[in-house]
């Protein structure tokens, strides 16, 4: 089940629904989504299930399904498994012969893709990029040659070097830099990467490249 990405209102009538219904919920963090929850006034039962967790988390999920319960997932913010937690999770599940479905609803790379101008005909979704200006470069090469629009997610203190490896390795290709979507101080920076490079240094918050 998707979470808002930041605009509470992004929450759909079925999201709601399953959340409530479901036997338990199963939470990259367990705090932030008891706050949603209670913005609803939800209150099913909250269990953590994250990366660092999985080894343990996963078999009990597995057990209650056994028992003919229902396990809604989610992550902190937008769908779980897109750069977030659940991958193994899912698999798993399959594989013991449960059935897994999804439900509508927010992601931040979708929200940036339509509005940002560029084709949205073929796209790639990269997700985040290797920390260190090397390994991005390497990574940045690999797809470099990809004739779609490529979205990334970035954190706020590496857009600059990440936007500089952009420059070098994809050239001045056209761009949007959408960040803080949903939110009051939403904005799509639109132009080529060096263009956008000049005020990347002052664009704080979350964003999508
Ligand atoms: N699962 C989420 C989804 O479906 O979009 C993505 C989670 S990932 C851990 C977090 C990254 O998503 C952020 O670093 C940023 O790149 C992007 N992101 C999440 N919320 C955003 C927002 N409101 N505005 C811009 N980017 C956002």
């Amino acid at each position: 089940v998707p979470t808002p990405i930041g605009n509470l209102q992004e929450m759909t009538p079925r999201a709601l629904d399953v959340l409530k219904n479901v036997s338990v919920v199963a939470a990259e963090d367990t705090r932030n989504t008891k706050k949603l929850l209670m913005a609803y006034g939800i209150d099913t039962p909250l269990i953590s299930h994250h990366e660092h967790n999985q080894e343990t988390s996963i078999p009990k999920i597995i057990e209650r399904l056994s028992n003919h319960e229902d396990v809604a997932v989610v992550s902190d913010a937008g769908y779980p498994l897109v750069s977030d937690p659940g991958q193994k999770l899912v698999q798993t599940t399959i594989e013991n012969g449960f059935n897994v479905v999804s439900v509508s609803g927010a992601n931040a790379a979708m929200n940036a893709l339509v509005a940002s101008g560029l084709s949205c005909y073929h796209y790639l979704f990269y997700g985040f990029l290797e920390n260190k200006s090397a390994k991005r470069k390497k990574q940045l090469e690999q797809i470099k040659e990809i004739p779609y629009t490529i979205v990334f997610y970035e954190a706020p203190h590496r857009i600059e070097d990440t936007l500089k490896d952009m420059l070098d390795v994809l050239g001045n290709r056209k761009m949007c830099l959408a960040r803080e979507l949903t939110k009051v101080h939403e904005e799509f920076i639109r132009g080529t990467v060096s263009e956008v490079l000049e005020v990347a240094s002052s664009c704080k918050g979350e964003m999508v490249i």
